[in-house]
């Protein structure tokens, strides 16, 4: 999987989230990187309705992680506000990593070496000169 794609209202990330939700697999790791307000959260609530989820999907930023129960559980972190791998700890990362369900990890880059080589790192970024909708989609496997 090394793809680009470009999308250019919200829905359309929040439906290329539910694709590769409807794919995934159990044990997966998505790493999510780009910007504030790029669409990190929009791609998770698609992923996760792609993944048989009905609850409401929030950002999970004061939690860091959030649990949901769908085809495979899905553990959705937010990790902007992790300074140090011992906060990491704390949140019993391993156990959801190396897990049965599916990890999403929101500014997953900033907590990159205690990510696995086999991840699926997925970075958004805008061009305001196509527009204020506008981004593209990066999907690419592995490091
Ligand atoms: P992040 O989690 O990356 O901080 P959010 O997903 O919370 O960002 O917010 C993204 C914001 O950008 C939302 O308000 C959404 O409506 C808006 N937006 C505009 N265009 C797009 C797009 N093409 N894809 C995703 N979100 C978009
Ligand atoms: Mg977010």
């Amino acid at each position: 999987m090394n793809e680009r794609m470009e999308t250019n209202n919200p829905e359309a990330t929040e439906a290329l989230g539910e694709k590769l939700g409807r794919e995934a697999r159990a044990g997966q790791i998505y790493c999510l990187s780009g910007d504030l307000g790029v669409g990190k959260t929009v791609f998770t609530k698609g992923f996760a309705k792609g993944l048989g989820i009905t609850e409401h999907v929030t950002s999970p930023t004061f939690a860091i992680v959030n649990e949901y129960e769908g085809r495979l559980p899905l553990y959705h972190f937010d990790v902007y506000r992790i300074s140090c791998e011992e906060e990491m700890e704390d949140t019993g990362y391993e156990e959801y990593f190396y897990g049965d369900g599916v990890c999403i990890v929101e500014w997953g880059l900033m907590i990159e070496e205690l990510l696995p080589d086999d991840c699926i790192f997925i970075e958004i970024t805008k061009n305001t000169e196509k527009g204020f909708d506008y981004r593209r989609v990066s999907i690419k496997e592995g490091r």
